[in-house]
């Protein structure tokens, strides 16, 4: 059918893909492997070899290996090959958006944006690498006293299925290119998009083992690179259940660990708001990517003052919002990216139908392949502030709609959340907007916009969110850590002295 990849990386990997470890593509040493399906039909695409602890050490030592001599490559060598690398993305750009769709559900008008997005990621961190340094600190007496920015070593990439190749790519960029070496474990979903963009990595020039992927399951392969002594920094983006136990395995070997983790982020419409507009936002807050989004807008806090108006203009609106094959132009939501997903995101459907009203949707779309993963887009009303749906992040195309009238106790029940990661305010009254945005426990807060991420603007969440920064400069910390260098300056002989400055 005219969906599948059609392309070289297809026949290649039509019976079994192969992993990227020290610039050699291999399969697993045991020989094991496991299947990965087409989400809209539930058709086996290829194949992926299960690493084991065994496959993982081979590619972290790769890693380690090479890791002192691409720290010694110059910054500019570095960004060239970057930039070498975002060249190849846009040229291989359908194939990546063609592979992302068909593994992972996202529909192809949406993967092609995405894709085409990528390499302002490259870039970006292409132009950081001469830029970003260590600093001179004042000190008593005739002395220098000076930092360098440094390399972690091998960091370790952890990877979840909803956006496979943006989530590697914004944290792959700046740690290669502030002069670490880094290996990859995509979802066990999607691994094939990372795959793909190894080839394009090993196209670029880039010396083997500074870039491996090692594909598995995540308590497997997963769990063995969290493990391994020689990984120094984790960047691990999935749920917060898991990033507690990533956090466990890193501290084991004290690695720096980043957490990008879970959220159930509000949306809230004030009285004054546009409603057409507000609408708008609200259903790419929640239906976006099936719901499949970290900063998915799954509660909608609307004014009571503009309730009943604004739920008339979404039932409406979502009856436009075409589910089905993500190959089909006309769609705009695809399906979810797995059945043990589906099954997760149903049952949460049916846990709002006993809490909660239904306002819309609830069933299977119409017109849709009944062996793929498709969801209508749900909204539930009269949500209780703690029903499960109003607080357990579902991760699918459901939303639980409250009602406000204090901004106190609006911040109040947004705050009374273990998540903190992000949240949007429709609102013209710019100081209320800015008052609540003051407020509220979360890492962002867009005001009249709606955008995830760039690569210039720090992405993360407060609370149970995670930890660390991804994107703009304060990702840097992440993956780099400090040496602190003093020098005598004075042509007397040195003298040894102690903390205060006295002499031995
Ligand atoms: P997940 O935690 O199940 O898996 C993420 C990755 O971790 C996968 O590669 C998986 O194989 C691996 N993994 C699983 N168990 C592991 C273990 N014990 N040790 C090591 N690795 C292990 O998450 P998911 O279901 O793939 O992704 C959805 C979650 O990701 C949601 O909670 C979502 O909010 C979150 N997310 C957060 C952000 C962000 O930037 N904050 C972005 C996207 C997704």
């Amino acid at each position: 059918m005219t969906q599948t990849m059609a392309t070289d990386f297809e026949a290649r990997t039509a019976e079994s893909a192969l992993m990227y470890v020290d610039g050699q593509w291999m399969p697993a040493r045991s020989g094991a492997s496991f299947p990965t399906f087409d989400p809209s039909t539930g058709r086996r695409i290829a194949d992926v070899p299960r690493a084991d602890g065994t496959d993982v050490d081979a590619a972290v030592r790769a890693a380690a290996d090479i890791a002192v001599e691409w720290q010694f490559t110059d910054a500019i060598t570095r960004a060239t090959l970057l930039r070498r690398l975002a060249v190849l993305v846009t040229e291989n750009a359908e194939e990546l958006a063609r592979i992302e769709a068909i593994d992972s559900g996202h529909y192809l008008a949406k993967a092609r944006e995405l894709v085409g997005a990528l390499p302002m990621w490259l870039e970006y961190w292409a132009g950081a690498a001469d830029k970003v340094g260590g600093r001179t600190i004042e000190v008593p007496g005739n002395k220098l006293s000076l930092t360098l920015l440094e390399p972690l070593g091998v960091t370790a990439h952890i990877v979840p299925w909803n956006y496979p190749l943006l989530i590697l790519v914004r944290s792959v960029a700046p740690a290669l290119a502030l002069g670490n070496t880094c290996v990859v474990k995509p979802a066990e979903d999607t691994s094939l998009s990372a795959l793909k963009f190894a080839e394009l990595v090993h196209a670029a020039g880039f010396p083997d083992g500074v870039f491996n992927v090692v594909t598995g399951y995540g308590t497997e392969a997963g769990a063995a690179l969290a493990a391994h002594p020689e990984v120094r920094g984790i960047t691990f983006t999935g749920s917060t259940e898991t990033g507690r136990e990533i956090a466990r395995l890193g501290g084991q070997h004290i690695a720096q660990v980043n957490l990008e983790l879970g959220g159930k982020s509000p949306l809230v419409v004030f009285r004054d708001a546009p409603l057409d507009d507000a609408v708008e936002v609200a259903v790419q807050g929640f239906c976006s990517r099936a719901g499949q989004v970290c900063v998915a807008g799954s509660r909608l806090f609307l004014h009571e003052d503009i309730a009943d108006e604004f739920l008339e203009k979404l039932v409406a609106r979502l009856r436009t919002a075409t589910v089905g094959d993500p190959f089909d132009e006309r769609t705009k939501i695809g399906p979810l990216a797995s059945q043990k997903h589906y099954d997760r995101v149903r049952e949460y459907i049916d846990i709002g139908k006993q809490e909660a009203t239904l306002l819309y949707g609830g069933g299977v779309p119409p017109d849709v392949d009944n062996s793929g993963y498709f969801v209508e887009p749900t909204v539930f009303v009269d949500v209780a502030k703690d029903a499960r749906i109003a607080r357990e992040e579902i991760f699918g195309p459901v939303a639980a709609v409250m009602r406000w009238s204090t901004t106190d106790e609006l911040i109040e029940t947004i705050n009374d959340s273990e998540y903190g990661l992000f949240a949007v305010l429709w609102c013209q009254d710019i100081t209320a907007a800015l008052d609540t945005a003051k407020r509220l426990q979360v890492g962002s807060v867009m005001i009249n916009d709606w955008f995830g991420e760039l690569p210039m603007t720090p992405h993360g969440g407060h609370k149970q969110s995670g930890v660390g920064r991804e994107e703009g400069l304060e990702a840097v910390p992440g993956y780099t850590q400090i040496k602190h260098i003093g020098i005598n300056l004075d042509r007397s002989p040195a003298q040894a002295t102690d903390w205060a400055g006295a002499p031995l």
